[in-house]
């Protein structure tokens, strides 16, 4: 007998109708002789609901209280989704984070799962149950509620695979799999039938949302068989994968893109050692992530120091590079924050020149203004301005000829064609 953890997302079981079909689906995986484990997510959009709650109270809630507010939309889930499953004659048993023991770090609002405990869940299953679990949430050392950042339910179901060794974590969601783009951007996207996990990383971080990255991280370390499938859709959905030797390997995969970015310059900054950690040192302990970092040397002996952020720390991080202008006498500050990123990924790319220069010939012919570029082993990101986001992305994905089956011996000279 196999044990199969399947994950459910909010707008699987965004409604009771929802719910019942994905009971249906849980009784038919146990009826074919497999135990289930299910994660659900809060239903529908009951996750933004809550927080649009919280933010018409104040601007920046406690984090602590934030994550008992966002908490409660999976707990209502994993009570309906069991009634569902009772009322079709499947014995299911539902669980909070707190009530399995999904031990995390104290990181209100992102925390990471440490361990969690399996006796409970192994019992029920033995005893016949479908366990359900709610995703997105845990308990730290000093039982307070911690949820894992939006998207966690993903990250709940890989780590539950992981600790039950599992045989598959399957991640039902509204799209039958990973497709070489956003389709809701992108209508002529391909579904993946497999994807690396090097790859799926990539994508996740920079833009994909369909799996959270620190599922695909999580997967990758424990060795979890992943796939992303359809709830509403029969199909064999997306496979997250090692890279097999001798593979073959499309050079560009897919295409990511994030609209949540923000960027920030300071200008005219000495051009000595130590300038960056001054410049970076504090923003770093205002728990700002930066993403991209470009510095410019100018005639007069000065750097121009540029950085990305994420949007939502645009406003703090703005602030904080005010103080540090006056600290260095440098010549001002100057800030966008609309801009968007747009991504090139393929593990193929580690043996093949010339994807990031055709990337920006594509954008160049489109009149699209490239304002930072980088580059990895297996991805090539530029920044544009964030009107160009969508005629970039759709240009790039047609230029590249992500739509059709991938050959690589022919893909130069397709690109030429
Ligand atoms: P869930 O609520 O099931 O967790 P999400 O909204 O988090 O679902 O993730 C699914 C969505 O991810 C899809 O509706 C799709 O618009 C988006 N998405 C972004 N990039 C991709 C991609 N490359 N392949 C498939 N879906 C993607
Ligand atoms: N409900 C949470 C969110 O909307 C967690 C999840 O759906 O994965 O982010
Ligand atoms: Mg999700």
């Amino acid at each position: 007998m196999s044990l199969i953890v399947q994950k459910y997302g909010g707008t699987s079981v965004a409604s009771i109708a929802c719910m019942m079909h994905v009971a249906r689906k849980i009784k038919a995986t146990q009826s074919a002789g497999h135990d289930v484990v299910v994660v659900v997510s809060a239903m529908g959009d009951e996750t933004d609901r809550l927080e649009g709650l919280a933010f018409q109270i104040t601007e920046q809630p406690m984090a602590r209280e934030m994550d008992v507010l966002l908490a409660t939309g999976e707990q209502v889930s994993i009570a309906l989704l069991s009634m569902a499953l009772q009322s079709i004659g499947c014995a299911a048993k539902s669980y909070t984070g707190f009530q399995v023991g999904i031990h995390t770090d104290t990181a209100h609002t992102r925390a990471r799962i440490e361990h969690i405990e399996e006796a409970k869940i192994r019992e029920d299953l033995e005893r016949g149950f479908v366990v359900v679990v709610a995703g997105f949430q845990g308990i730290d050392a000093n039982g307070n509620i911690t949820t894992l950042g939006r998207g966690g339910s993903d990250t709940t179901a890989v780590a539950l695979a992981a600790t039950l060794k599992a045989d598959e974590c399957q991640i039902y969601t509204d799209v039958d799999g990973v497709y070489t783009a956003d389709p809701r951007m992108v209508p002529d996207a391909r579904r993946m039938p497999r994807v690396t996990f090097d790859e799926m990383l990539e994508m996740a971080s920079l833009g994909a949302q369909v799996l959270q990255i620190r599922a695909v991280e999580f997967a990758g370390k424990y060795n979890v068989p992943l796939r992303v499938l359809s709830t509403f859709k029969e199909g064999s959905g997306t496979l997250i994968t090692f890279e097999e030797k001798g593979m073959e390997q499309p050079i560009v995969s897919g295409l990511a893109f994030s609209r949540e970015e923000a960027k920030l310059i300071i200008r005219g900054v000495p051009d000595k050692p130590g300038i960056a950690g001054q410049i970076l040192g504090p923003i770093s302990e205002a728990h700002i992530e930066v993403d991209m970092i470009i510095q410019n040397l100018g005639d007069d002996g000065n750097t121009d120091f540029t950085f990305t952020v994420h949007r939502r720390d645009y406003d703090r991080a703005r602030a904080i590079l005010e103080k540090i202008d006056k600290e260095l006498n440098a010549k001002g500050i100057l800030g966008d924050a609309k801009i968007a990123k747009v991504s090139l990924v393929g593990v193929g790319m580690r043996s093949h020149a010339g994807i990031a220069s055709t990337m920006f010939e594509v954008l160049g012919k489109e009149g699209i203004n490239i304002q930072l570029i980088s580059t990895s082993e297996i991805k090539v990101s530029v920044v544009v301005d964030e009107k160009y986001l969508e005629l970039g992305v759709r240009t790039l994905h047609e230029a590249f000829r992500l739509h059709e089956e991938p050959y690589e011996e022919d893909y130069e000279h397709r690109l030429r064609a």
